[in-house]
């Protein structure tokens, strides 16, 4: 195993924690294989009961960093549920959608995936400390695995921009918690600034041993779905991380003849945080960060660390990049959540853009898609309470605010007379 440069391929040790590249570049984990993978050692695993084999990150350890045993920090995630939702197919536009759901990892998003692989990692090349910028679920993540393994862990999230949910998670799992008067593009400057300086072992998506942990989300999917490819992935992107993840999960299942051919990959931004969206839109000639807005905060980033790499998974699947306006993703969770599933805002970017892209005439209406929800309903309830209860809660076609009555027999019937 080795990491190799994306700009100017230079290699690098993978036992030591190198950020980027001396040229600027972003790195990869190269891992050399032995030999190809036979399918059946991942269906023998998914009986296990206890141990890393009853992870879903760790069940598919042929695609991972080869890390021994004793380093291993898991918790176990994966093992994220695949819905069939032919009410969420039908509004979209197209015959067949099946959604899987990251927000039921441990923490409540798909970040436990990168950090079980990036943690065992930390702790196999002796870090002292973690650290991370986040919009909330990494600090949460990173706050959990740090405990799990021991370490101390420090986050720095822009003040003010993180739920309630995802900043108690991070002080209840014991994280040094720094808030920063600025956004998180201002945060992830200064955490790479700090681990420069002080040797701190960093847990960003720019740590290329996260995105090898989030390549399981795909793994999984094909897995749950008999290694039968879709004809599109959709998912949100923000940072791009997991848009770079799946690129190369893809890849490298393609490569090992685990699938037979490649789905095409969707992107969807929201409108007010869509700087690659607005690249795309040139042909990929012209990058700009933006000051990021939106109500989905896991996804409000102006200038996304995986973006080069990013750009790769849609070269590479033919892929799109989509972008839609908060209504839109607002109105897609409501639905998400109005099915018995739920998931925070920005996971409904998915539906969101699956719908627009259906309209717009690029994805098929014949089209089979498996979309990627990314973060739990609960991760951010005041979204939930705006949405249901807020001062435009009357525009809204899903609004569903509760009922105050009296305490009398006459109030419940004149209630009930509604309902019934
Ligand atoms: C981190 C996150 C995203 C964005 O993922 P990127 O890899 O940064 O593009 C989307 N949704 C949720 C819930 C997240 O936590
Ligand atoms: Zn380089």
């Amino acid at each position: 195993m080795h990491l190799r440069c994306g700009a100017c391929g230079a290699t690098h040790p993978a036992d030591r924690l190198v950020i980027r590249c001396h040229c600027g570049g972003l790195l990869d984990v190269v891992i050399d294989r032995n030999g190809p993978i036979d399918r059946a050692i991942f269906d023998r695993r998914l009986t296990a009961l206890v141990g890393a084999e009853r992870s879903g990150v760790w069940r598919y350890r042929e695609l991972l960093p080869p890390l021994p045993d004793t380093a291993i920090v898991t918790k176990p995630e994966g093992n994220t549920n695949l819905y069939e939702v032919p009410g969420l197919a039908a509004w979209a536009g197209v015959s067949r959608l099946v959604l899987k759901h990251e927000g039921e990892n441990p923490t409540g998003s798909f970040k436990d995936r990168g950090m079980t692989v990036a943690t065992s990692h930390a702790l196999w090349v002796g870090a002292s400390v973690v650290a991370c910028a986040s919009t909330g679920n990494t600090s949460a993540s990173v706050a959990a695995y740090a405990a799990a393994a021991g370490l101390p862990a420090i986050v720095f999230l822009p003040v003010g921009k993180i739920s309630a949910a995802k900043l108690g998670q991070a002080i209840a799992y014991g994280a040094r918690i720094v808030q920063i008067r600025g956004d998180f593009d201002a945060a992830m400057a200064l955490v790479q600034e700090a681990a420069r300086r002080f040797g701190i072992y960093l847990l960003n998506s720019i740590n290329p041993f996260r995105l090898e942990g989030q390549k399981t989300i795909v793994v999984e999917l094909l897995h749950q779905l008999g290694w039968e490819v879709p004809d599109w992935i959709i998912l949100p992107g923000g940072n791009l991380g997991n848009t770079a993840a799946v690129g190369k999960a893809l890849a490298e299942l393609h490569e090992v003849g685990l699938i037979g051919r490649m789905p095409r990959v969707a992107v969807v931004q929201a409108e007010g945080a869509a700087p690659f969206y607005a690249a795309y839109r040139t042909g990929f000639k012209e990058y700009r960060p933006v000051h990021p807005e939106t109500v989905a905060t896991a996804i409000r980033i102006g200038d996304p660390v995986s973006y080069a790499k990013a750009r790769r998974t849609i070269e590479v699947t033919g892929g799109v990049v989509a972008a839609v306006s908060d209504a839109a993703i607002l109105e897609a969770k409501a639905r998400i959540d109005r099915a018995g599933i739920g998931c925070e805002p920005a996971s409904a970017a998915t539906l969101a853009g699956l719908r627009a892209l259906v309209a717009e005439g690029v994805i098929p209406v014949g089209a089979s898609v498996a979309g990627i929800l990314t973060g739990h309903l609960m991760k951010d309830t005041d979204a939930v309470m705006a949405y249901h209860l807020g001062p435009d809660a009357e525009t809204h076609p899903l609004a569903n605010p509760p009922r105050v009555i009296d305490p009398t027999p006459a109030a419940l019937e004149e209630l009930l007379s509604e309902v019934l």
